[in-house]
């Protein structure tokens, strides 16, 4: 195959940031992207309708007049949360869905929950609502390994959370293991998983290949091959619990290449090009509109997009940009270091 038309793809996990940052990047996302839910780990977090509102105002004043991009707010749990605000702004469609973050999984994530049962009043009314819970998956017990993390987070809390509240709609963000998989394959239907293109695209070596490269750090940290190729199958089986959510994160250079350096990936510009050439590899295109336009959709009870998308197979490799510019700062853009051979098509 040489071209394909799928749905228009959406993203149900991006960070915008804010800012100059999220003018910068935006555009990229929305491009070749219809709907997107944000991320809400700003500083200070998203933390109820009203912020959520404000934020989705400055997302909307950074997307191009060409694209049509629907922005699908959340916001951040914390132990405070107030589930009659929630409702409220669930109600009022302030915002789509809540995030959970273990308090310090990623960055930004501060001001995250240290104790799920907490927060269960909050999550028992989401159930009520119909209003889906967004998980970052790991645990952040410094004396767990960072490749268990997420292992751990699933035996633990994930299978107490599902336990409790069965009927709660969940998605399982950025899977990066074959134990979740496993999970969420034999959880029932109201459990589904994100996956993101760089979680398919490499495993850990790459990240100690010739050096510490600190731009293919990112969390929940690459993984092994045996990982790596069982998110694969998941991905192209065409199983409705698995759709694309990019995670794309995009940091400054400064922040990345650093004593301490940020955790993320910005993989927005060639997330379709990248997955298309993974999808063809494992001779799977005729399931790459179900991961990337069609699953999430049905998880989230939204219609498809009306619109198409055109995907063509060039003769020649793309040649990737390098970076994005940001006020004489540089966001380095995802490179998975093999050949990509597919393109996003002008309609
Ligand atoms: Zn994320």
């Amino acid at each position: 195959m040489k071209k394909i038309e799928i749905t228009k793809p959406d993203d149900w996990h991006v960070h915008f940031r804010d800012n100059e940052i999220l003018k910068a990047v935006v555009p990229e996302t929305t491009r070749n992207f219809a709907r997107s839910i944000i991320m809400p780990n700003l500083i200070p977090p998203i933390l109820n309708g009203k912020q959520a509102t404000a934020y989705k105002k400055r997302i909307e004043d950074a997307t191009p007049k060409k694209d049509t991009f629907k922005p699908f707010m959340t916001i951040y749990l914390t132990e405070q949360t107030d589930k009659n605000e929630l409702k409220e702004s669930f109600i009022n469609n302030a915002i789509f869905a809540a995030k959970l973050y273990p308090a310090g999984a990623t960055t930004n994530s501060g001001s995250g929950v240290k104790d799920i049962k907490k927060i269960m009043p909050v999550l028992e009314t989401m159930a009520t609502l119909g209003m889906p819970l967004l998980i970052h998956g790991e645990v952040t017990d410094q004396k767990i390994d960072i490749f268990d993390r997420e292992k751990v987070f699933i035996e633990t809390i994930l299978a107490f959370i599902i336990n409790e509240l069965p009927e709660l709609k969940i998605t399982l963000e950025h899977i990066t293991t074959s134990d979740s998989v496993n999970f969420v394959n034999e959880a029932n239907k109201n459990l589904c998983a994100s996956i993101t293109p760089h979680h398919l695209a490499l495993n850990r070596n790459t990240i100690f290949k010739g050096g510490i490269r600190p731009h293919y750090f990112c969390l929940p940290i690459l993984k092994r091959e045996k990982h790596r190729k069982s998110l694969v199958d998941a991905a192209t089986s065409g199983n409705s619990k698995f759709f694309l959510g990019t995670d794309s994160a995009p940091h400054f250079v400064s922040d990345k290449e650093n004593a301490c350096g940020c955790a993320g990936v910005f993989n927005a510009s060639y997330s379709l090009p990248i997955l298309a050439q993974i999808f063809d590899n494992n001779n799977a295109l005729k399931t790459l509109e179900k991961f990337t336009s069609i699953n999430g959709a049905s998880h989230y009870n939204l219609s498809r997009n009306k619109i198409k998308l055109k995907l063509k197979k060039n003769e020649n490799p793309l040649r990737l940009r390098k970076s994005l510019e940001v006020n004489g700062e540089k966001i380095i853009i995802f490179d998975p270091e093999f050949s990509i051979f597919w393109d996003v098509a002008l309609p």
